[in-house]
């Protein structure tokens, strides 16, 4: 998938559109839910032009994906969520119904989260590595 830098969080990065900021580091920014799914709901992004996390991993510089990581996990105890728990969760392409094709990590908290995935009654396939 070829970087798209029209999507919402380009245009975040580029300061076109607004976003609530609740922490920034060199590499990465972590704002509000615009459509919040859980008491507590941020996302976390990459500033560099990446679509998802495989694409990150292959793309982005060792700087990049280790200040993205730390940015997500000092993230947490700044919404004072670390002592009573979160879920991350990250979609990607179709399946997963990803929205908008700029890596992101959402950081649900607040409340019980109830189970991991809604629905999920299909047999579990073991044959899936490549
Ligand atoms: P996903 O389905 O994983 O691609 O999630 C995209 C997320 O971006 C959704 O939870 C949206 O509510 C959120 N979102 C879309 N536009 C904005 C925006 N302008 N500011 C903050 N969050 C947004």
């Amino acid at each position: 998938m070829s970087y798209d830098n029209q999507n919402i969080f380009a245009k975040i990065l580029r300061e076109e559109l607004p976003c609530e900021k609740v922490y920034e580091t060199k590499h990465s920014i972590a704002f509000k839910d615009i459509n919040p799914q859980a008491k507590i709901h941020v996302l976390i992004i990459p500033k560099g032009p990446y679509t998802s996390w495989d694409d990150f991993s292959m793309e982005a510089s060792v700087e990049e994906q280790a200040d993205f990581v730390a940015a997500i996990g000092k993230t947490a105890p700044r919404l004072g969520v670390n002592k009573t728990g979160y879920r991350l969760l990250t979609n990607h392409g179709r399946d997963s119904h990803q929205e908008v094709p700029h890596l992101h990590v959402h950081i649900l908290a607040g409340q019980a989260l109830g189970p991991m995935l809604e629905g999920g009654d299909l047999p579990p396939n073991t044959n899936y590595l490549r």
